[in-house]
């Protein structure tokens, strides 16, 4: 098999309404290409809130292999 790389980054989920950055998860930029919007819990402000990508990400961006 060929050794594949470079598809799956880290995306900080950030709340759209506080601007906390409640998350950190993967994208795989391949299979979903558009940036992620999903309703999460805000521990700042205590309740639901649509939170969405950005690309600030830990200073790091490729996600380690499992
Ligand atoms: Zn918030």
């Amino acid at each position: 098999m060929a050794k594949k790389k470079g598809k799956v980054k880290y995306a900080g989920l950030v709340c759209s309404s506080c601007g906390e950055r409640s998350y950190v998860t993967t994208r795989n930029t391949q299979n979903s290409p558009t940036l992620i919007e999903i309703n999460k819990y805000c521990p700042r402000e205590r309740k639901h809130t649509l939170h969405k990508e950005t690309k600030k990400n830990l200073g790091r961006n490729e996600a380690p292999k499992r």
